[in-house]
């Protein structure tokens, strides 16, 4: 089947392919999805353009939560409060429960797949405190974070692609989907994509196609994600005109390595490292009594901000702070940190056994995507029904928003949130999909409208360089979307983005192979990441609060009578966006566990 009728596309060399399911993305999430899929008897394709292992989640380091107990008294309930408050009561409680209560036999299922976690010295599992998680609603730190030493991403995801192989799925590696393919009714029928290899593009016909395409970092100059994290699931979503939920809300990790970026993990404070200004003061302690330096990482991020403001900062220009582990001793840096040293060792030049590291809050986590319920499938609200499903298509991991993260992510809880939602996602398709069903026709000309975006693209003969165009949003957002916020600075950050999607239309693709053409994906990369900027822009713009990660000078309380729902926002072809809302979910699944009514947030 050929459906391209114009003649320009004829050129290309397009292929058909019929799956139950495909799944876009093999990281955490897409692979713990793809399995399950498999598993299910559903004939699986999971379609990546970076080998499933070389995905972003290989670099988690500091673990993954679970009220399993293992090192003190601990309960999903705890867990379950610890991340409502964490999500500054925009998180919506339903989805909350479920991953906390599923947080349990998800770890006992990944160590049954064979994950080499860390050990006590009984042999059970090792766990250590993690920024905001508490026992007792929120009493003193809980050691809840199941970690493999700082390297927990690397063990998970090596484990979940070997278990993804044991089924007969079928992977199409470096393929680089384009956009999604939908019908006249609005449901979701399957997916293009590009294979990088030898330039053919691929048209998937599909009764659900999953996206798992991971965070957009990349929208920042300074963030700890991997290069791929472009939020092209994000971009292909906007486009079906789709809405993007809760966008604004964008965590800064307290330590990046300050000039390079890379992630320290919150882990190390777990372990007892400390931060300190240039006064040698260990000033969490003003601001989080209880917590201190592992108090939620908007609340460190925020602290350590100030104090650089203030003229407290560390160094020449009093531009950072530090992060003390040298007094851990070599031995138990070397066990339970030994990714970390050596990253600090290289990008810092510094050796952690002696010297403190410089740290500055970094870019880190995208709380807002894809709208979705708890059992994966993806949401077009309406006024009528904010509950509104698109049929054939799921989201999970860092591309969604479940949401249980609402303003702000606890540390641990993404690596969670990718296997039970990635879980989840699997049973709702194993109830919902008849293996081998025959499916309808694609609609007349379907992906027709993709292929063009795509000849356009790869054939911009402008005066611009995508990397220019590139630097131009990462700066903006870097200045206009950062831990602090203001009106006028939001107005201005609005202009400079929507000045850059203008600058696309003078974009050049200097390449115009169809094999590894890195200037094209890069290209196509910078229009997903636009319209998750545009998104996060406005919405944060027109959320006149302080919520979690959205830290407005102007309007520095959380506001629950006018603010407390998620954002939708909608982006045209044109970078236009219209806003709407639509109410947290402020109910439970079972009477099991009762609501957390929002209180005011301290550690
Ligand atoms: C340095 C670092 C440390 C972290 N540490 C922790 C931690 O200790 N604990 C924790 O809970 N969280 C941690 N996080 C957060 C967590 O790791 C991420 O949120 C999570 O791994 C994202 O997983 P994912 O499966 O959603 O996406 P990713 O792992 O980013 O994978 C995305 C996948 O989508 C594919 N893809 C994307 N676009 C396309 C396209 N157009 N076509 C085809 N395929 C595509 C990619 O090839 C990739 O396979 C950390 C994050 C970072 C950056």
């Amino acid at each position: 089947m050929n459906a391209i009728s114009k003649p320009s596309l004829g050129a290309y060399n397009i292929i058909d392919h019929t799956y139950d399911v495909v799944v876009v993305g093999a990281g955490g999430a897409g692979l713990r999805a793809t399995l399950g899929m498999g598993a299910a008897g559903l004939k699986t394709a999971c379609v990546t353009k970076v080998f499933p292992t070389r995905s972003h989640t290989v670099a988690a380091q500091g673990g993954i939560g679970a009220a399993l107990g293992n090192m003190g008294e601990d309960d999903w309930r705890w867990h379950m409060y610890d991340t409502v408050k964490g999500s500054d009561w925009l998180g919506d409680q339903d989805a909350i429960e479920y991953m906390c209560r599923n947080a349990i036999p998800a770890i006992h299922e990944l160590e049954h797949f064979g994950v080499p976690f860390s050990r006590t010295e009984d042999g059970r599992i090792y766990q250590r405190p993690f920024g905001g998680h508490m026992q007792d609603y929120g009493k003193r730190p809980a050691m809840r974070a199941c970690a493999a030493a700082d390297r927990t991403g690397h063990a998970i995801l090596h484990t979940l692609y070997q278990q993804s192989l044991k089924h007969e799925v079928e992977f199409f590696v470096e393929y680089f989907a384009l956009d999604l393919i939908m019908d006249e009714d609005g449901s979701c029928r399957g997916v293009m994509a590009w294979n990088l290899d030898d330039g053919t593009i691929h048209r998937f016909r599909a009764q659900t196609v999953v996206l798992a395409t991971g965070g957009y970092g990349r929208a920042y100059q300074s963030c700890t994600s991997a290069h791929t994290c472009t939020g092209d699931g994000n971009g292909m979503v906007i486009r079906a005109g789709l809405p993007m939920q809760d966008m604004e809300f964008v965590q800064f990790h307290p330590t990046g390595i300050f000039g390079a970026g890379c992630l320290i993990t919150e882990g190390a404070r777990g372990e007892g490292g400390y931060l300190t200004n240039a006064a040698g003061e260990r000033f969490m302690e003003r601001y989080a009594p209880t917590a201190k330096d592992l108090a939620s990482r908007d609340v460190v991020s925020r602290s350590m901000t100030i104090e650089i403001n203030e003229g407290r900062g560390v160094g020449p220009n009093k531009d950072h702070i530090l992060l003390h582990l040298e007094h851990l001793g070599g031995e138990l840096l070397h066990q339970r940190l030994p990714g970390i040293s050596e990253t600090a060792k290289v990008f810092a030049g510094v050796d952690v056994t002696k010297e403190p590291i410089p740290v500055l809050p970094t870019v880190h986590y995208n709380m807002g995507g894809i709208p979705t319920n708890y059992h994966g499938e993806v949401l077009s609200p309406t006024p009528e029904d904010p509950d509104r499903i698109v049929r054939g298509l799921m989201a999970v991991g860092e591309c969604a928003s479940v949401s249980v993260h609402g303003a702000n992510r606890l540390g641990t809880n993404s690596l969670l949130d990718l296997v039970v939602f990635g879980r989840a996602a699997a049973h709702r398709a194993a109830e919902t999909i008849q293996p081998g069903a025959t499916q309808a026709p694609l609609p007349a000309g379907a992906g027709e409208a993709s292929l063009d975006r795509f000849d356009t693209t790869r054939n911009a003969k402008g005066g611009t360089r995508v990397a220019d165009l590139r630097a131009d949003l990462q700066r903006s957002m870097q200045s206009h979307a950062a831990v602090f916020r203001n009106s006028e600075s939001l107005t201005l950050g609005v202009e400079k983005i929507q000045k850059v999607w203008k600058g696309m239309d003078d974009m050049s693709v200097s390449d115009r192979s169809l094999i590894w053409n890195s200037d094209l994906v890069e290209a196509l990369e910078l229009h997903n990441l636009m319209g998750a900027a545009m998104t996060t822009m406005v919405g944060a713009e027109a959320r006149t609060e302080s919520r979690g990660a959205q830290a407005h000078d102007d309007f520095p309380d959380r506001d629950d009578v006018n603010w407390m729902k998620h954002t939708l926002a909608w982006c045209d072809a044109k970078g236009d966006v219209a806003l709407g809302y639509r109410p947290v979910k402020m109910q439970t699944l079972t009477n099991e566990v009762s609501v957390f009514p929002p209180q005011k947030r301290v550690y």
